[in-house]
């Protein structure tokens, strides 16, 4: 293969994901209601795709594999007005020359199909073929002739990840298309075809989601925009749920989600993102969808009156709604009704045995007054199990990388005590054992202690897991647990998560798994119960999770078992340094479940209920 195909093919494949991408684009072209994908090692290995669209005819097969060949433009002027996915001719080009492909089609009508072969480059055949109409490929070793690139592969963890976001931008754009996902010969998603968008969206983004969108659809002469937005209360910390489909392609147009963001302005807490699902109809000769080679970006021709469109709709329809700025009191009934713990992920939370209080101090983070309660047969503290390699957890990436960022600060804060003048002169009483209400210089504040101590040690956890130094403790009687065989085997394969989480495990025979290390700041509770709190999250799981977020999800159960619970009654100066705390986590608006940790009541409120003013 010559240099100029190669640089072409980094171009346009960067990835497993990439090349996915531009085989459903395929079959999306070929007309397929059905598309069948399995993928092997995070697609490094394999990918297949299995279409039943109009096939290609065996003359053509060779063809297929020519850079610039393309059978979707009959003339250069059809480049201004794209109505296919595909249009450069550019994919199986590139895929075809760092992979060793296997292209078999058999078109509609057609009485047996062909295949050709394609190995970094190579053609061979056609050669007879015996399959269904349609068409199917084979992707296998991607990069096996350009090592330093398939070095650069990330884990099949992080890689199937990013094969899901593209399955679900494509699931999410087609409704009507019946779509299977295959990791490794397990289903991670089987979507049937639906006749609505909501149902589709409703897949992806569960119930308690699907039923606080918003519709909107708004058509404006050639232009139209409709799809869906979410109820403030489901804001999110980043705006990955945020997508934007231009004529039933994906496409990344930061002014646009700027304008989705801006429609909520007044609704959403600073460094909060709202859901919303855009759909953009466009006649193809209003954009220019060829100014990048995976066609992610387009160019409006007139990209402002797009922009004001998307934000007076959203606006408008979040006005409709009469919503008002969620800490605002209402006129009368319940003071506030926020969204319970039903709704947020199901993590439970076990009561801690009597007489054994929140762990309100853990090794190594703030001080707290209460001594710490260690496990009785711990011999010592050292950093957890990947402290030489915070590479291998790559939680900074992407949109993680502000947060991360972020925290960083937070942390190097933390390291130091927290500031007195905030822990000294905090007027704060507990109520209930749950709350603690405050006066601050705005009006009233009310704390949830679990949700705020959770949210806390989910930041610091986060951040020491991130560098690596969290702590854990040889146990020197390793604790034995005994589990259902599958059970014993789900945690097994999770160990390396669970290691960078400071919680060592190993295989002692039979069903049972021992307990080697454990998170300092788990301190008395017993192992097993935690163990087994695990297996229940990752059984609960339907999908498989990437590395990231089973790390982020056993993080926040870490942070949820340490933290002081609803009903631990708390010192004053217990009060003192959690309120304290408050200051140094990024996020002290929300647990790490999203829901919120405190509630002001601004003075004005009080004044205004109180009728006052
Ligand atoms: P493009 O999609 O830009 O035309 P590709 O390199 O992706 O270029 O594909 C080259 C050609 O191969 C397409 O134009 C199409 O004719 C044919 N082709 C590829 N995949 C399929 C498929 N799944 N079904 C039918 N035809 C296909
Ligand atoms: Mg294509």
């Amino acid at each position: 293969m010559s240099v100029i195909t190669k640089i072409a093919a980094g171009e346009v494949i960067e990835r497993p994901s990439s090349v996915v991408k531009e085989l459903l684009e395929n079959s999306l072209d070929a007309g397929s209601t059905r598309i069948a994908i399995d993928v092997e090692e995070g697609g490094a290995e394999l990918i297949r795709v299995v279409d039943d669209g109009h096939g290609i005819h065996a003359d053509d097969l060779v063809l297929a594999f020519a850079n610039h060949a393309t059978s979707k433009l009959a003339t250069a002027d059809d480049l201004f007005c794209v109505r296919t996915m595909g249009f450069r001719g550019e994919a199986l080009s590139s895929i075809g020359g760092v992979a060793r492909v296997t292209l078999q089609s058999r078109a509609a009508g057609a009485e047996s199909g062909a295949e050709v072969v394609c190995h970094g480059g190579d053609l061979s055949g056609p050669r007879p073929w015996n399959g269904s109409p349609g068409t199917r490929i084979e992707v296998r070793q991607l990069f096996y002739n350009t090592p330093v690139r398939r070095k650069f592969l990330r884990s099949p963890a992080t890689e199937i990840g990013h094969i899901c976001e593209t399955f679900t931008r494509i699931a999410l754009a087609r409704p009507g298309l019946h779509l299977t996902l295959r990791h490794n010969g397990k289903l991670v998603y089987e979507v049937p075809p639906v006749s609505t968008l909501l149902d589709r969206v409703g897949l992806f983004l569960g119930r308690d989601v699907r039923d606080k969108l918003y519709a909107i659809d708004a058509p404006q002469g050639p232009a139209h925009l409709y799809g869906f937005v979410a109820d403030p209360s489901c804001d999110r910390g980043n705006a990955k749920l945020q997508y934007l489909f231009l004529n039933g392609r994906w496409i990344r147009d930061r002014a646009l989600l700027h304008a989705l963001q801006e429609g909520y302005r007044g609704l959403l807490m600073t460094g909060r993102y709202a859901i919303g699902l855009l759909f953009i109809d466009l006649p193809p000769e209003q954009v220019d969808v060829n100014v990048h080679p995976t066609k992610a970006e387009v160019r409006f021709r007139d990209a402002n009156a797009l922009y004001r469109l998307v934000l007076a709709t959203v606006r408008n329809r979040l006005a409709e709604e009469n919503l008002v700025s969620r800490l605002e009191v209402p006129k009368s009934g319940p003071v506030y009704a926020f969204p319970s713990e039903a709704n947020g992920p199901a993590l439970h939370e076990p009561r801690v045995a009597a007489g054994s209080p929140a762990l309100f101090s853990q090794p190594g983070f703030p001080t707290f007054t209460r001594n710490p309660i260690v496990p009785a047969n711990i011999a010592g503290t050292t950093p957890s199990a990947v402290a030489a390699e915070p590479e291998a957890f790559p939680l900074t990436e992407e949109n993680d990388a502000a947060e991360a960022a972020h925290s960083n600060g937070v942390v190097q804060e933390a390291e130091s005590p927290p500031a007195a003048e905030h822990a000294g002169d905090v007027k704060a009483i507990q109520l209930h054992n749950a709350y603690l209400v405050l006066e601050t210089a705005e009006g009233m504040l009310v704390i949830d202690q679990h949700a705020l101590h959770e949210r806390i040690l989910f930041e610091q956890i986060k951040e020491r897991v991130a560098a690596g130094c969290l702590e854990s403790q040889q146990l020197l009687i390793p604790e034995p647990v005994d589990l259902p065989a599958e059970q014993a085997a789900l945690l097994l394969e999770q160990r390396e998560a669970l290691a960078a989480l400071g919680l060592g495990i190993e295989h002692f025979g039979g069903d049972t798994v021992i307990v080697t290390r454990y998170p300092a700041l788990l301190g008395k509770r017993p192992p097993a119960a935690i163990l087994r709190t695990v297996v229940d999250h990752l059984a609960g799981k339907e999908r498989l999770p990437t590395r990231e977020q089973l790390l982020s999800d056993l993080m926040s159960l870490m942070a949820c078992h340490a933290a002081v619970r609803s009903g631990d009654p708390l010192t004053p100066e217990e009060i003192a340094e959690l309120v304290a705390l408050r200051h140094l986590a990024a996020d002290a608006h929300h647990c790490p479940h999203g829901r919120p940790t405190a509630l002001l009541f601004t003075r004005q409120d009080l004044d205004r209920q109180f009728r006052r003013i």
